[in-house]
């Protein structure tokens, strides 16, 4: 499923690199249309696994006089209703310009989304610039420096659970017959491996202490480093690229971010959103708990978080070398995980030791194996009759001697895996009865660790 990006803000902050940069030569469509969308050009891009379109609003000259103003305005305008989200760029060397404010202005009242990129970011003599456009109320900017190419992989963090969320709305408005069973390959799961130049998204998550920078230390340490902290995010240290034991990844570094906003605290807002960026960014969260102190409200939180968000759950339980009482404690914070986060049933838990690196390797294991599952197809064939058995197991009930009918069942995604079943009265199906098939398909095609998503449609 694919949207559409403009990119948006007053000219010479650098809009066309950028656009050059994510369309290649890949440029679909030149409209010559006389006078109206001549200044608009539109690309087909490209960044890491996304694809969509994109609109660059360049080819206007520094605005001097009110009629260029007045197209400026018009020409952005037009771009921000054509767009799904607007990336708006300012040029962090300049600093934000009594121009850029004009733009914000009509982006907070226009746009649905709006992504801040401080373009020109590359070296410190942006850095003054980059925290002026907090100022502008739009969230926090993203660095990136368009003709070097750094702060992409941020850029692809914030349009990821957009493009996420677009194929949501999508699939939510589409037609219930585009349910089509046709183009599905029936029989092999073909789960995409990360590779170098698409590792796994991983998040290590937890409240302070917990042990998140040792563990990514300890991974860091004992594993070569593929690509380093990327240039120019050095400093900020967001995400590292590295090779766990042949698995190529990517780590959101959180206690990087903290670290780095208790000397900075014009960053402090990051503290609080880390997390939430965290498990936006990742494919796979490992919830590490310290062993002394497990499931606090905030790491419940966090861990609803992921669900929520559809994201692959791992629970690292850390520090289980000082831990006295191995085999009883084991069993106590099974009991309070399924307790307390039954909507996580069945996600790995796995003990470690960050300090010493103990478990590190089962952990490696467990990441892998719940990105796997997030990944599954069921074929159309199976899920039908596995359909029919649990029907027969457990018929629906029958509201007013009627009897619910659960007709037909196919998966129409992954990452995590969502189900449709077309349905007599969706609406009287009870909340119980969903989670029931739940349960079935997470045990019967060994689903453990991943949410779980399941729409009843209606069809009579
Ligand atoms: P537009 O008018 O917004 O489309 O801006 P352009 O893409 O034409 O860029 C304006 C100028 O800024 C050009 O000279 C670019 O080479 C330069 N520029 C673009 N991106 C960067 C960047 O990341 N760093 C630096 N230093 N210069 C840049
Ligand atoms: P963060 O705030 O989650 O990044 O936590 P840190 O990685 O800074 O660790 C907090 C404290 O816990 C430090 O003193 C670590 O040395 C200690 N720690 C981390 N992992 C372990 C572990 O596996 N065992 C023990 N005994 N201590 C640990």
């Amino acid at each position: 499923m694919s949207f559409t990006l403009a990119i948006v803000g007053r000219p010479n902050v650098g809009k066309s690199t950028l656009f050059n940069r994510l369309v290649g030569k890949r440029l679909a469509l030149v409209d010559d249309q006389p006078g109206v969308t001549r200044d608009l050009r539109e690309g087909e891009a490209r960044l890491g696994d996304l694809r969509f379109t994109v609109i660059d609003t360049a080819g206007l000259e520094e605005a001097t006089d009110d009629s260029l103003q007045g197209r400026m305005r018009r020409l952005t305008e037009r771009a921000v209703d054509m767009a799904d989200v607007c990336l708006f760029m300012i040029d962090a060397r300049a600093g934000v310009t009594p121009s850029d404010e004009v733009f914000a202005n009509i982006l907070r009242k226009r746009s649905a989304h709006v992504i801040l990129a401080a373009n020109k970011a590359e070296g410190a003599a942006a850095d003054a610039g980059v925290f002026e456009a907090y100022g502008l109320g739009l969230g926090e900017p993203i660095r990136l420096s368009a003709e070097h190419g750094e702060g992409l992989n941020e850029l692809y963090a914030a349009l990821m659970p957009l493009a996420d969320e677009f194929a949501k709305r999508a699939e939510a408005q589409a037609p219930e017959t585009e349910v089509d069973v046709s183009e599905e390959s029936d029989g092999e799961d073909t789960v995409p491996m990360p590779t170098k130049a698409r590792p796994m998204q991983i998040a290590v998550v937890g409240r302070p202490n917990a042990g998140k920078s040792t563990l990514i230390n300890k991974i860091l340490g004992e594993d070569r480093l593929l690509t380093g902290p990327e240039a120019g995010i050095t400093r900020d240290a967001i995400s590292l690229t590295l090779d766990w034991d042949g698995l190529p990844v990517r780590i959101f570094d959180t206690a990087g971010m903290r670290k780095k906003a208790k000397v900075q605290d014009k960053l402090e807002k990051l503290s609080v959103s880390d997390g939430l960026r965290a498990v936006k960014f990742a494919e796979v969260v490992i919830v590490l708990l310290d062993a002394a102190i497990p499931f606090e409200q905030q790491d419940l939180r966090i861990a609803d978080l992921a669900e929520r968000e559809g994201r692959a759950v791992v629970v690292a339980i850390n520090k289980w070398d000082v831990e006295p009482e191995k085999q009883q404690k084991l069993r106590d914070l099974k009991e309070a995980f399924e307790r307390l986060l039954p909507q996580l049933k069945g996600a790995p838990l796995v003990t470690v030791s960050a300090k010493t690196g103990r478990g590190l390797d089962r952990l490696r294991d467990a990441v892998l194996r719940a990105y796997e599952v997030w990944n599954r197809r069921v074929s159309t064939a199976q899920l039908n009759r596995w359909l029919t058995g649990m029907l027969e197991q457990h018929p629906p009930p029958a509201p007013q001697g009627k009897r619910i009918k659960l007709r037909y069942m196919t998966q129409v995604k992954t990452r995590p895996p969502g189900f449709v079943v077309m349905c007599s009265h969706p609406e009287k199906l009870p909340d119980s009865y969903s989670r029931y098939l739940v349960n079935g398909l997470r045990e019967d095609f060994d689903m453990p660790g991943t949410p779980i998503r399941l729409t009843m449609r209606s069809q009579s």
